[in-house]
Protein backbone atom coordinates (compact mmCIF):
# COMPACT_ATOMS: atom_id res chain seq x y z
CA UNK A 1 0.00 0.00 0.00
CA UNK A 2 1.59 3.12 -0.92
CA UNK A 3 0.01 5.85 1.56
CA UNK A 4 2.30 8.84 -0.59
CA UNK A 5 -0.96 7.76 -3.37
CA UNK A 6 -3.67 7.82 -0.32
CA UNK A 7 -2.34 11.36 0.89
CA UNK A 8 -2.31 13.24 -2.64
CA UNK A 9 -5.89 11.55 -3.68
CA UNK A 10 -6.71 13.45 -0.36
CA UNK A 11 -5.12 17.05 -1.25
CA UNK A 12 -6.98 16.45 -4.43
CA UNK A 13 -10.52 16.13 -2.48
CA UNK A 14 -9.10 19.52 -0.89
CA UNK A 15 -8.13 21.24 -3.77
CA UNK A 16 -11.81 20.75 -5.55
CA UNK A 17 -13.60 21.21 -2.36
CA UNK A 18 -11.62 24.60 -2.11
CA UNK A 19 -10.74 25.53 -5.48
CA UNK A 20 -7.03 25.78 -4.80
CA UNK A 21 -4.94 26.03 -7.96
CA UNK A 22 -2.68 23.69 -9.25
CA UNK A 23 0.48 26.28 -8.33
CA UNK A 24 -0.51 26.70 -5.04
CA UNK A 25 -1.23 23.13 -4.01
CA UNK A 26 1.95 22.27 -5.36
CA UNK A 27 4.63 22.64 -2.84
CA UNK A 28 2.40 20.69 -0.73
CA UNK A 29 2.56 17.64 -3.06
CA UNK A 30 6.63 16.86 -2.43
CA UNK A 31 8.67 17.08 0.47
CA UNK A 32 11.73 20.06 0.58
CA UNK A 33 14.76 17.60 1.21
CA UNK A 34 15.05 13.55 1.37
CA UNK A 35 17.97 12.56 3.30
CA UNK A 36 18.86 8.86 3.23
CA UNK A 37 21.63 6.83 4.78
CA UNK A 38 22.38 3.58 5.55
CA UNK A 39 23.86 3.14 9.18
CA UNK A 40 26.00 0.03 9.17
CA UNK A 41 26.35 -1.77 12.61
CA UNK A 42 28.19 -4.91 13.57
CA UNK A 43 28.26 -6.01 9.89
CA UNK A 44 23.77 -5.17 9.90
CA UNK A 45 22.80 -2.11 7.95
CA UNK A 46 19.70 -0.59 8.43
CA UNK A 47 18.23 1.64 6.26
CA UNK A 48 17.95 5.50 7.63
CA UNK A 49 16.14 8.46 6.65
CA UNK A 50 15.13 12.22 7.83
CA UNK A 51 12.87 14.06 5.60
CA UNK A 52 11.54 17.41 5.66
CA UNK A 53 8.65 18.29 4.31
CA UNK A 54 7.66 21.30 3.98
CA UNK A 55 9.46 24.56 6.16
CA UNK A 56 7.12 27.61 5.11
CA UNK A 57 5.62 28.07 8.93
CA UNK A 58 9.42 27.62 10.53
CA UNK A 59 11.79 24.43 11.08
CA UNK A 60 11.01 21.13 10.80
CA UNK A 61 9.79 19.21 13.67
CA UNK A 62 8.92 15.66 13.81
CA UNK A 63 10.00 12.32 15.51
CA UNK A 64 11.99 9.27 14.64
CA UNK A 65 10.39 6.37 14.48
CA UNK A 66 12.25 2.77 14.63
CA UNK A 67 10.21 -0.10 13.39
CA UNK A 68 11.34 -2.93 11.21
CA UNK A 69 8.88 -2.05 8.82
CA UNK A 70 9.91 1.94 8.35
CA UNK A 71 10.08 2.59 4.56
CA UNK A 72 10.58 5.77 2.55
CA UNK A 73 6.96 5.65 1.44
CA UNK A 74 5.90 6.12 5.25
CA UNK A 75 8.48 8.55 6.76
CA UNK A 76 7.34 10.56 3.84
CA UNK A 77 3.68 10.42 4.70
CA UNK A 78 4.61 10.93 8.27
CA UNK A 79 6.44 13.74 7.06
CA UNK A 80 3.56 15.34 5.29
CA UNK A 81 1.17 14.56 8.56
CA UNK A 82 3.12 16.77 10.71
CA UNK A 83 3.25 19.33 8.08
CA UNK A 84 -0.10 19.84 8.04
CA UNK A 85 -0.68 18.90 12.30
CA UNK A 86 1.90 21.73 13.02
CA UNK A 87 -0.07 24.37 10.88
CA UNK A 88 -3.58 23.13 12.19
CA UNK A 89 -2.19 23.54 15.87
CA UNK A 90 -0.74 26.91 15.56
CA UNK A 91 2.72 26.25 16.55
CA UNK A 92 5.58 27.72 14.54
CA UNK A 93 6.84 24.64 13.14
CA UNK A 94 7.23 23.08 9.36
CA UNK A 95 6.94 19.11 9.26
CA UNK A 96 9.57 16.46 8.97
CA UNK A 97 9.92 13.14 10.63
CA UNK A 98 12.89 10.33 10.67
CA UNK A 99 12.99 6.35 10.54
CA UNK A 100 15.29 3.58 11.10
CA UNK A 101 14.19 0.34 9.05
CA UNK A 102 15.43 -1.65 12.59
CA UNK A 103 13.64 -3.70 15.58
CA UNK A 104 14.72 -2.21 18.93
CA UNK A 105 12.73 -5.00 20.52
CA UNK A 106 15.51 -7.57 19.83
CA UNK A 107 18.30 -5.10 20.27
CA UNK A 108 20.68 -5.25 23.32
CA UNK A 109 21.05 -1.69 25.09
CA UNK A 110 24.83 -1.39 23.84
CA UNK A 111 23.06 -1.53 19.78
CA UNK A 112 20.20 0.30 20.92
CA UNK A 113 22.55 3.19 21.80
CA UNK A 114 25.05 3.08 18.25
CA UNK A 115 21.87 2.98 16.02
CA UNK A 116 20.44 5.97 18.16
CA UNK A 117 24.07 7.91 18.36
CA UNK A 118 24.42 6.73 14.00
CA UNK A 119 21.46 8.43 13.42
CA UNK A 120 22.96 11.41 14.33
CA UNK A 121 26.29 11.03 13.03
CA UNK A 122 24.87 10.79 9.71
CA UNK A 123 22.11 13.55 9.68
CA UNK A 124 23.39 16.20 12.11
CA UNK A 125 24.49 18.42 9.24
CA UNK A 126 20.45 19.11 8.64
CA UNK A 127 19.34 19.23 12.52
CA UNK A 128 19.68 21.76 15.01
CA UNK A 129 17.19 23.95 16.75
CA UNK A 130 16.61 26.24 14.21
CA UNK A 131 16.42 23.67 11.17
CA UNK A 132 14.90 20.30 11.84
CA UNK A 133 14.07 19.32 15.29
CA UNK A 134 13.66 15.61 16.37
CA UNK A 135 11.13 14.47 19.30
CA UNK A 136 10.18 10.51 20.42
CA UNK A 137 8.01 8.29 18.09
CA UNK A 138 7.17 4.30 18.03
CA UNK A 139 9.47 2.18 19.73
CA UNK A 140 11.98 5.38 20.37
CA UNK A 141 11.41 7.76 23.81
CA UNK A 142 13.55 9.86 26.24
CA UNK A 143 16.60 7.79 26.31
CA UNK A 144 17.25 7.29 23.24
CA UNK A 145 16.98 11.20 22.56
CA UNK A 146 19.54 11.27 25.11
CA UNK A 147 21.94 9.51 23.59
CA UNK A 148 20.87 11.92 19.90
CA UNK A 149 21.23 14.95 22.04
CA UNK A 150 24.71 14.11 23.13
CA UNK A 151 26.17 12.68 19.99
CA UNK A 152 24.71 16.40 18.50
CA UNK A 153 26.53 17.88 21.01
CA UNK A 154 30.12 16.13 20.32
CA UNK A 155 29.94 16.84 16.74
CA UNK A 156 29.06 20.24 17.18
CA UNK A 157 31.26 21.45 20.07
CA UNK A 158 28.47 23.21 21.96
CA UNK A 159 24.97 22.23 23.85
CA UNK A 160 22.31 22.55 21.71
CA UNK A 161 19.07 21.13 23.97
CA UNK A 162 16.69 22.55 21.75
CA UNK A 163 17.89 20.58 18.70
CA UNK A 164 15.53 17.62 20.13
CA UNK A 165 12.71 16.88 22.42
CA UNK A 166 10.88 14.39 24.76
CA UNK A 167 14.09 14.83 26.66
CA UNK A 168 13.91 13.10 30.01
CA UNK A 169 13.56 16.09 32.89
CA UNK A 170 17.52 15.97 33.78
CA UNK A 171 18.28 17.11 29.71
CA UNK A 172 15.75 19.83 29.77
CA UNK A 173 12.71 18.13 29.06
CA UNK A 174 9.45 18.48 30.41
CA UNK A 175 7.41 15.95 32.54
CA UNK A 176 4.23 16.83 30.95
CA UNK A 177 5.71 15.37 27.47
CA UNK A 178 5.47 11.62 28.83
CA UNK A 179 1.48 11.60 28.55
CA UNK A 180 1.01 14.64 26.35
CA UNK A 181 -0.57 12.95 23.17
CA UNK A 182 -2.78 11.04 24.99
CA UNK A 183 -3.70 14.12 27.40
CA UNK A 184 -4.40 15.53 24.30
CA UNK A 185 -6.34 13.30 22.64
CA UNK A 186 -8.89 13.04 25.80
CA UNK A 187 -9.35 16.23 25.89
CA UNK A 188 -10.64 16.24 22.08
CA UNK A 189 -12.32 12.90 22.71
CA UNK A 190 -13.93 14.90 25.59
CA UNK A 191 -15.26 17.75 22.68
CA UNK A 192 -16.25 14.92 20.61
CA UNK A 193 -18.62 13.25 23.03
CA UNK A 194 -19.84 16.50 24.23
CA UNK A 195 -20.79 17.26 20.63
CA UNK A 196 -22.25 13.81 19.95
CA UNK A 197 -22.64 12.00 22.63
CA UNK A 198 -24.11 14.19 25.24
CA UNK A 199 -25.82 12.70 27.73
CA UNK A 200 -24.72 8.86 26.84
CA UNK A 201 -24.00 6.99 30.09
CA UNK A 202 -21.78 4.06 29.80
CA UNK A 203 -20.15 4.96 26.32
CA UNK A 204 -17.93 1.77 25.60
CA UNK A 205 -14.43 2.57 24.38
CA UNK A 206 -12.10 0.06 22.72
CA UNK A 207 -8.49 1.17 22.39
CA UNK A 208 -6.06 -0.49 19.51
CA UNK A 209 -2.12 -0.35 21.07
CA UNK A 210 -1.24 0.12 24.11
CA UNK A 211 2.29 1.86 23.78
CA UNK A 212 2.93 5.47 24.84
CA UNK A 213 -0.35 7.43 23.79
CA UNK A 214 -3.00 3.73 23.85
CA UNK A 215 -1.62 2.86 27.58
CA UNK A 216 -2.52 6.39 28.89
CA UNK A 217 -5.43 7.20 26.62
CA UNK A 218 -6.93 4.13 28.37
CA UNK A 219 -6.06 5.12 31.20
CA UNK A 220 -7.80 8.49 31.14
CA UNK A 221 -10.89 7.62 29.68
CA UNK A 222 -11.37 4.81 32.61
CA UNK A 223 -10.41 7.14 35.23
CA UNK A 224 -13.17 9.46 33.63
CA UNK A 225 -16.02 7.29 33.39
CA UNK A 226 -15.36 5.60 30.31
CA UNK A 227 -16.24 1.71 30.09
CA UNK A 228 -13.18 0.64 28.21
CA UNK A 229 -13.98 -2.87 26.99
CA UNK A 230 -11.16 -3.67 25.64
CA UNK A 231 -7.90 -3.15 24.43
CA UNK A 232 -4.45 -4.59 22.07
CA UNK A 233 -1.18 -4.56 21.64
CA UNK A 234 0.74 -5.91 18.55
CA UNK A 235 0.65 -9.21 20.21
CA UNK A 236 -2.99 -9.53 20.20
CA UNK A 237 -5.93 -7.79 22.68
CA UNK A 238 -8.11 -8.49 25.75
CA UNK A 239 -12.01 -7.96 25.60
CA UNK A 240 -14.35 -7.85 28.44
CA UNK A 241 -17.99 -6.79 27.53
CA UNK A 242 -18.61 -5.43 31.50
CA UNK A 243 -15.16 -3.08 31.30
CA UNK A 244 -11.84 -4.23 31.59
CA UNK A 245 -9.72 -3.06 35.03
CA UNK A 246 -7.24 -1.18 33.56
CA UNK A 247 -4.98 -0.06 36.39
CA UNK A 248 -4.52 -4.24 36.91
CA UNK A 249 -3.73 -4.57 33.10
CA UNK A 250 -1.53 -1.16 33.31
CA UNK A 251 0.66 -2.69 35.84
CA UNK A 252 0.49 -6.50 34.29
CA UNK A 253 1.60 -4.78 31.13
CA UNK A 254 4.21 -3.02 32.73
CA UNK A 255 5.75 -6.21 34.23
CA UNK A 256 6.34 -7.34 30.59
CA UNK A 257 3.21 -9.76 29.92
CA UNK A 258 1.18 -8.64 26.93
CA UNK A 259 -2.16 -7.82 27.33
CA UNK A 260 -4.05 -10.65 25.31
CA UNK A 261 -2.42 -12.90 28.80
CA UNK A 262 -4.55 -10.72 31.06
CA UNK A 263 -6.40 -13.24 33.87
CA UNK A 264 -10.21 -11.42 33.06
CA UNK A 265 -11.18 -11.43 29.68
CA UNK A 266 -11.54 -12.81 26.40
CA UNK A 267 -8.89 -13.23 24.11
CA UNK A 268 -9.30 -11.29 20.86
CA UNK A 269 -7.24 -10.87 17.73
CA UNK A 270 -6.28 -7.02 16.87
CA UNK A 271 -8.66 -7.71 13.23
CA UNK A 272 -11.58 -8.67 15.95
CA UNK A 273 -11.11 -5.66 18.37
CA UNK A 274 -11.25 -2.95 15.23
CA UNK A 275 -14.71 -4.50 14.59
CA UNK A 276 -16.27 -4.79 18.36
CA UNK A 277 -19.65 -3.17 18.26
CA UNK A 278 -18.45 -0.07 20.53
CA UNK A 279 -18.87 3.80 21.09
CA UNK A 280 -15.72 4.89 20.43
CA UNK A 281 -12.65 3.09 18.40
CA UNK A 282 -9.34 4.57 19.12
CA UNK A 283 -6.83 3.86 16.78
CA UNK A 284 -3.40 3.80 18.91
CA UNK A 285 -0.89 1.33 16.64
CA UNK A 286 0.05 1.86 13.08
CA UNK A 287 -1.15 3.52 9.70
CA UNK A 288 -3.04 1.40 7.90
CA UNK A 289 -5.31 -0.35 10.24
CA UNK A 290 -8.54 0.45 8.59
CA UNK A 291 -8.94 -0.02 4.70
CA UNK A 292 -11.54 -0.83 2.18
CA UNK A 293 -11.26 -4.80 3.41
CA UNK A 294 -12.70 -4.01 6.97
CA UNK A 295 -14.27 -0.43 6.79
CA UNK A 296 -17.70 -1.60 6.03
CA UNK A 297 -17.22 -3.74 9.32
CA UNK A 298 -16.74 -1.34 11.99
CA UNK A 299 -19.42 -1.03 14.34
CA UNK A 300 -18.11 1.92 16.72
CA UNK A 301 -19.76 5.34 15.33
CA UNK A 302 -17.06 7.19 16.40
CA UNK A 303 -13.33 7.02 15.66
CA UNK A 304 -10.33 8.97 17.74
CA UNK A 305 -6.90 8.43 14.97
CA UNK A 306 -4.47 8.83 18.09
CA UNK A 307 -1.63 7.18 15.79
CA UNK A 308 -0.68 8.52 12.41
CA UNK A 309 -2.57 7.33 9.55
CA UNK A 310 -4.47 4.16 10.56
CA UNK A 311 -7.09 4.94 8.11
CA UNK A 312 -6.97 4.37 4.66
CA UNK A 313 -8.49 7.03 1.42
CA UNK A 314 -10.64 4.49 0.69
CA UNK A 315 -11.92 3.36 4.34
CA UNK A 316 -12.39 6.71 5.09
CA UNK A 317 -14.68 7.23 1.98
CA UNK A 318 -16.69 3.91 3.58
CA UNK A 319 -17.20 5.37 7.20
CA UNK A 320 -18.33 9.09 5.89
CA UNK A 321 -20.32 7.40 3.52
CA UNK A 322 -21.33 4.98 6.44
CA UNK A 323 -22.12 8.36 9.05
CA UNK A 324 -18.84 7.52 10.53
CA UNK A 325 -17.49 10.44 13.16
CA UNK A 326 -13.33 10.40 12.48
CA UNK A 327 -11.69 13.03 14.38
CA UNK A 328 -8.58 12.88 12.43
CA UNK A 329 -4.85 12.41 13.61
CA UNK A 330 -3.50 16.20 12.81
CA UNK A 331 -6.17 17.29 15.76
CA UNK A 332 -6.07 14.25 17.57
CA UNK A 333 -2.78 13.34 18.41
CA UNK A 334 -1.18 16.63 18.40
CA UNK A 335 -0.59 16.70 21.78
CA UNK A 336 2.70 15.40 21.91
CA UNK A 337 4.09 17.94 19.50
CA UNK A 338 2.63 20.91 21.06
CA UNK A 339 4.06 20.13 24.40
CA UNK A 340 7.75 19.15 22.54
CA UNK A 341 6.71 23.03 21.39
CA UNK A 342 7.04 24.12 24.54
CA UNK A 343 10.34 22.25 25.39
CA UNK A 344 11.73 23.95 22.34
CA UNK A 345 10.82 27.17 23.79
CA UNK A 346 11.85 26.87 27.71
CA UNK A 347 15.91 25.29 26.36
CA UNK A 348 15.70 28.63 23.77
CA UNK A 349 14.90 31.34 26.15
CA UNK A 350 16.26 29.75 29.14
CA UNK A 351 13.49 30.55 30.62
CA UNK A 352 11.19 28.16 33.32
CA UNK A 353 7.79 27.79 32.28
CA UNK A 354 5.31 26.86 34.91
CA UNK A 355 4.00 22.86 34.89
CA UNK A 356 0.22 23.98 36.02
CA UNK A 357 0.51 27.35 33.28
CA UNK A 358 1.48 24.57 30.80
CA UNK A 359 -0.88 21.67 31.48
CA UNK A 360 -3.48 24.60 31.12
CA UNK A 361 -2.19 26.02 27.67
CA UNK A 362 -2.38 22.49 26.25
CA UNK A 363 -5.58 21.73 26.90
CA UNK A 364 -6.25 25.59 25.60
CA UNK A 365 -4.95 24.70 22.38
CA UNK A 366 -6.49 21.32 22.02
CA UNK A 367 -10.02 22.77 22.46
CA UNK A 368 -9.60 25.94 20.14
CA UNK A 369 -8.19 23.37 17.48
CA UNK A 370 -11.18 21.52 17.92
CA UNK A 371 -13.59 24.00 17.94
CA UNK A 372 -12.07 25.30 14.56
CA UNK A 373 -12.18 21.97 12.86
CA UNK A 374 -15.74 21.76 14.06
CA UNK A 375 -16.95 24.87 13.42
CA UNK A 376 -15.27 24.49 9.77
CA UNK A 377 -17.54 21.38 9.28
CA UNK A 378 -20.63 23.24 10.71
CA UNK A 379 -20.13 25.83 8.31
CA UNK A 380 -19.16 23.50 4.92
CA UNK A 381 -22.98 22.16 6.42
CA UNK A 382 -21.22 18.87 7.58
CA UNK A 383 -20.64 17.86 3.49
CA UNK A 384 -17.13 17.55 4.33
CA UNK A 385 -15.67 15.00 6.61
CA UNK A 386 -13.67 16.63 10.23
CA UNK A 387 -10.75 15.46 8.54
CA UNK A 388 -11.15 17.38 5.66
CA UNK A 389 -11.99 20.34 7.59
CA UNK A 390 -8.73 19.80 9.46
CA UNK A 391 -6.59 19.54 6.16
CA UNK A 392 -8.45 22.71 4.47
CA UNK A 393 -7.31 24.81 7.92
CA UNK A 394 -3.65 23.13 7.67
CA UNK A 395 -3.19 23.36 4.09
CA UNK A 396 -4.37 27.13 3.57
CA UNK A 397 -2.12 28.34 6.47
CA UNK A 398 0.99 26.38 4.27
CA UNK A 399 -0.25 28.09 1.58
CA UNK A 400 -0.61 31.58 3.20
CA UNK A 401 2.92 31.25 4.43
CA UNK A 402 4.92 30.23 0.73
CA UNK A 403 3.31 32.93 -0.62
CA UNK A 404 4.26 35.68 1.94
CA UNK A 405 7.88 34.58 1.70
CA UNK A 406 7.03 34.98 -1.93
CA UNK A 407 7.78 31.53 -3.07
CA UNK A 408 4.77 31.07 -4.77
CA UNK A 409 4.00 33.54 -7.63
CA UNK A 410 1.50 35.36 -9.16
N1 LIG B 1 6.02 11.71 17.10
C1 LIG B 1 5.00 12.60 17.54
C2 LIG B 1 4.01 12.87 16.43
O1 LIG B 1 3.84 12.08 15.53
C3 LIG B 1 5.57 13.87 18.18
C4 LIG B 1 6.44 14.70 17.33
C5 LIG B 1 7.19 15.82 18.06
O2 LIG B 1 7.01 15.99 19.27
O3 LIG B 1 7.96 16.49 17.39
O4 LIG B 1 3.31 13.84 16.47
Amino acid sequence: MNITEDNNKRLKDIQKIEGISDKDMAVLLKPVRINRSTLSIKGKKYPAWRILYNEALGPGKGGIRFHPGVNEDEVKSLAFWMTLKNSLADIPYGGAKGGVAFNPKVASKAELEEVSRKFIDVFYKVLGQDKDIPAPDVYTDGQIMSWMLDEFEKKTGRHEPGMITGKPVELGGIALRGDATAQGGYLVTKKMAAAFLAGKKNVKVAVQGFGNAGLFMAQKLHKDGFKVVAVSDSKGGIYQVTGLNIPSLIAFKKAGHPVGDFSSGKQITNAELLELSVDILVLAALENQITKQNAENIKANYLIELANGPITYDADRILAKNKKIVVPDILANSGGVIVSYFEWAQNRTGQILDEDYLRKLLEKKMKDNWQRMYDLWKEKKEKVTLRQAAYILAVTKVIVAEKLRGRIKG
